[in-house]
C-alpha cells in the first residue's frame, strides 16, 4: 500500500487519471462526468447500498474486487440535495481506487461470502492519511489546476455570487470549492466564511484585530 504520497504526487495521479480519461473519449470540460471516469478509466461501476454506521457517517467505501463503489443510500436525500457532494464522494472512492489499492492482489480467489461489506469504507471527518489522500485526489479530479485557474483568473475570488458560480460550473460543493481555492492559493476563506486575497493576507488582517 503506497501510503507517504505527497500532495503533489496526488495532484499527478488524478492529472493521470484525466489524461487516460480524454484518451477514452471523454471530455474535459466541466463538470467532469465523475462516473463516466470511474467506468471509462477503471472499469469501476456504481451501486447504492445501505452501508451500516457506527456513531459516525459512512458516505460511501469500495469493494475493489468487485471493482464496485458503494454510495450508501441512507444517505441518498442529503445527496439529492448536494449533488456536489455525491460527485465529490464519488471521486474519492476512485480515489482509493488509484492510490490505495494493489491491483494485483485482487487476482486472488475470494471465499464466497467474502466481500459482503466494502473493503474500504470511508467515516465522515476521518483524517488518516488514506483518507486525505482520497480527498486530494478527488478535489484535483472535479477542479483539475490547468482547467480551475484559467477560469478564477477571470473572476472576483472576493466576491461571493463569483464563487457560487464557480462551484456551479464545476458542479461541487462551495466547500469544496474553498478549500482548492486555498489548496492552489488563489484565495482563502476563514472559519467565519470571510475572504481573503490569500492565507497571508489573512494572517496580516488578523493580527491588526
Ligand atoms: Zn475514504
Amino acid at each position: 500500500m503506497k501510503t507517504f504520497l505527497k500532495r503533489e504526487q496526488v495532484e499527478e495521479k488524478a492529472r493521470g487519471t484525466l489524461s487516460k480519461f480524454e484518451d477514452c473519449g471523454g471530455s474535459l470540460a466541466p463538470p467532469i462526468d465523475v462516473d463516466l471516469v470511474g467506468e471509462l478509466v477503471y472499469d469501476l461501476q456504481i451501486d447504492w447500498v445501505v452501508i451500516n454506521e457506527d456513531s459516525r457517517t459512512i458516505l460511501g467505501g469500495l469493494y475493489p474486487r468487485k471493482r464496485r463503489i458503494a454510495m450508501n443510500e441512507t444517505h441518498i436525500e442529503k445527496f439529492r440535495q448536494k449533488p456536489g457532494l455525491e460527485r465529490f464522494t464519488k471521486g474519492h472512492e476512485i480515489g482509493h481506487w488509484v492510490l490505495h489499492v494493489d491491483e494485483a492482489s485482487l487476482d486472488y480467489p475470494v471465499l464466497p461470502g467474502m466481500e459482503i461489506e466494502p473493503d474500504i469504507l470511508c467515516r465522515d471527518g476521518e483524517s488518516s492519511w488514506r483518507e486525505r489522500q482520497a480527498e486530494w485526489f478527488s478535489s484535483a479530479l472535479l477542479m483539475p489546476a490547468d482547467i480551475l485557474i484559467p477560469v478564477c483568473q477571470n473572476s472576483d475570488l472576493l466576491h461571493r455570487p463569483s464563487l457560487y458560480k464557480i462551484a456551479e460550473k464545476f458542479d461541487v460543493t462551495i466547500t469544496a470549492l474553498s478549500v482548492r481555492l486555498s489548496q492552489l492559493k488563489l484565495n482563502y476563506m476563514d472559519d467565519r466564511g470571510n475572504l481573503y486575497r490569500s492565507r497571508e493576507e489573512y494572517a496580516g488582517q488578523k493580527s491588526f484585530i
